[in-house]
């Protein structure tokens, strides 16, 4: 079930919400979208799952132009819209049957919501109404409306934003779970998430696609310019001399006797350090090589 856009280009009016986009996700990939606000990440989805046409460019799931097949496209394609819109005034289980209804589930239907609300850990809200739920269980309404129809492809919009850390976790959970025989296409602003359940990185900027690549690779699109290392040691230590150390070229006071030391990216400055501590009857108690971040790689892509 591959996903594949080619030179997508959306226009709101004179504004330019994506240009010229191209992208390619094979089956079962889980692909995380990253991007700042207005980037142009809903749009793509909106326009990957047929729900608005693009001003030009093709999309394809699983061999299928998006725009000549719409119905036989959706059927394989379960969709949690950003800001997760239901029904407040149905029951739960009303809803869903109405979702199965739209799939045309037809005897399938009871068994398949009978597996679905367990999957999504929903037994217990079953009987209410979907405005009586709170936020992390409206998102599982929102995931199960997404999964019912087992379908293949995945497309979730900001599925754990406004929940509570504890909610975030069980969500991500879920869709960790539900995304292991599926290709998943899911927009976030958590980095950890990405970092938890992706295999792939997409970050767009201004509507165009600034990179693209496995989740280990992702982070050669920034230029190391120094190596920090985090140390502490046993004892007070003299700023001016962590400075003298061969290839350091910054230091910065932490708490009581912690440092973080700066050197070329060239030569792993943590061997120098430790002679260093040596040689003043100093121990080091922790010494850490901080490694470069998402985040770090998100915020000079998308300034
Ligand atoms: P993201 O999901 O990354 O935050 P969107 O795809 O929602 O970004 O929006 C991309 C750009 O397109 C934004 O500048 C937004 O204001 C604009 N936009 C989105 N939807 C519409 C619309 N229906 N009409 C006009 N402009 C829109
Ligand atoms: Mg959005």
């Amino acid at each position: 079930m591959s996903i594949i856009a080619e030179n997508i280009t959306k226009l709101y009016g004179a504004q330019k919400a994506l240009d010229n986009v191209s992208l390619e996700i094979k089956s079962g990939e889980v692909v995380g979208f990253l991007g700042p606000n207005g980037a142009g990440k809903s749009t793509l989805m909106k326009i990957i799952t047929g729900y608005i046409p693009p001003t030009s460019g093709k999309i394809t799931v699983n061999n299928l132009d998006v725009m000549e097949h719409p119905l036989e496209v959706k059927k394989q394609i379960g969709y949690l819209p950003e800001n997760n819109p239901l029904y407040y005034e149905m029951y739960v289980r009303e809803y869903l049957k109405f979702v199965a209804g739209i799939y045309k589930l037809g005897n399938q239907t009871k068994q398949r919501i009978d597996e679905i609300i367990q999957q999504t850990g929903l037994e217990p809200e079953q009987k209410k109404k979907i405005g009586a739920l709170s936020k992390g269980y409206r998102q599982r309404v929102g995931l199960a409306q997404a999964l019912i129809h087992d379908p293949q492809v995945l497309i979730l919009d900001e599925p754990t934003s406004g929940l509570d850390p504890n909610q975030i976790v069980e969500i991500r959970n879920l869709i960790y779970e539900a995304g292991k025989e599926k290709t998943v296409l899911l927009s976030t602003h958590i980095m950890q998430e990405v970092e938890a359940i992706c295999d792939r990185i997409i970050i767009i900027h201004n509507g165009k696609i600034v990179a693209d690549d496995a989740k280990g690779d992702i982070y050669d699109y920034v230029e190391e310019k120094y190596q920090t290392v985090h140390v502490e040691f046993s004892g007070a230590v003299d700023q001016k001399k962590l400075e003298h150390i061969e290839g350091v070229n910054r230091v910065v006071p932490l708490k009581k006797n912690q440092w973080l030391i700066q050197g070329n990216p060239e030569k792993d400055i943590r061997s120098e350090v430790f002679n260093f501590a040596v040689k003043n009857n100093l121990t080091v108690l922790s010494m850490q090589k901080q490694e470069k971040s998402l985040e770090q790689v998100f915020q000079q892509l998308t300034k």
